[in-house]
């Protein structure tokens, strides 16, 4: 992944005090998450600065970064973690009141190995273990795809990315809940096998009583099937091929990911030639954090 690694190589440059790099990351990343906090927020402003403390928060669990996991991923972590203080703090609830149907992932509570310090003490073992199972997960998707099993995708998607009820899978879907039920049956089996098979103790992390939470998480944390950027600059273009345009449509129309429609709506506004938002605010107010330069 190239640009994983380039994420890497400016984590790295920031770590010993590297002000270029800081603004770099800035450039690239805040208008994902102002996309995001603005769909979450009364205004702009109020978007801008959460994101502005979103960066902020990142400098200073930097020590805790751990660099194998998506850059991405951890600032709209730490960006999710602001907006539920601030929401806490002003005893607000979200704009929108959460509903099932489409706003899902507000509310869910970033979990603990989300947070800088729930890492921090998270087991080694576990790390290994939860490793596995995304591998184990990544495997099961390829396999769904290779046989062009879009249908029970939907479902697994819609029932661990999206945490919905099998009856709501099966209303969203036009199909049985007990067909809904059967997908899901089937599909932690499989996980169960292919852990065993790589090692035995790894199944402990997948036994009945918390397989669907544990897949959930795991699922999560790791955005399994979220898209790349490319791909969403394609799918604005008009220039996705099958199968690949029906697997963005379910993840963006049918799973609601807000996280890609966030990058969605950037790269959108980016195509609409919109002002900047205030990179340079966000960059003077958070440099001051960054370990002097060496
Ligand atoms: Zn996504």
């Amino acid at each position: 992944m190239e640009a994983e690694q380039a994420d890497r190589f400016l984590v790295e440059q920031i770590k010993s005090g590297d002000q270029g790099a800081w603004r770099q990351l800035i450039d690239r990343y805040h208008g994902r998450l102002v996309a995001f906090a603005k769909a979450r927020t009364a205004s702009l402003s109020d978007a801008e600065d959460l994101v502005q403390e979103a960066f902020v928060g990142f400098i200073q669990s930097l020590d805790h970064y751990d660099l194998s996991r998506s850059l991405e991923t951890y600032l709209f972590t730490i960006l999710r973690y602001k907006l539920f203080d601030q929401l806490r703090q002003r005893k607000m609830t979200l704009i929108s009141e959460p509903n099932d149907a489409e706003d899902w992932w507000d509310r869910i509570i970033p979990g603990t190995t989300e947070t800088p310090s729930g890492v921090a003490a998270t087991m080694e073992a576990e790390i290994a273990q939860e490793n596995l199972l995304a591998e184990m997960l990544r495997q099961l998707i390829h396999e769904y795809r290779d046989r062009d099993a879009f249908q029970d995708l939907q479902v697994i998607e819609l029932v661990f990315y999206a945490g919905k009820r099998n009856i709501d899978v099966g209303e969203l879907l036009g199909i049985d809940q007990k067909a809904v039920a059967g997908i899901k049956f089937r599909a932690i089996q499989k996980l169960q096998k292919y852990l065993s098979e790589k090692d035995e103790a790894a199944l402990a992390c997948l036994d009945e009583s918390n397989a669907d939470v544990t897949v959930c998480r795991v699922w999560r944390e790791r955005r399994l099937t979220c898209l790349k950027r490319s791909t969403l600059g394609s799918y604005l273009m008009d220039v996705l091929d099958e199968p690949w345009l029906s697997y963005t449509q379910l993840h963006l129309d049918v799973v609601g990911c807000p996280l890609c429609l966030a990058n969605l709506a950037d790269l959108e506004s980016e195509e609409d030639d919109r002002l900047p938002a205030d990179t340079e605010r966000m960059f003077q107010s958070s440099v001051g954090f960054l370990k002097s330069g060496s």
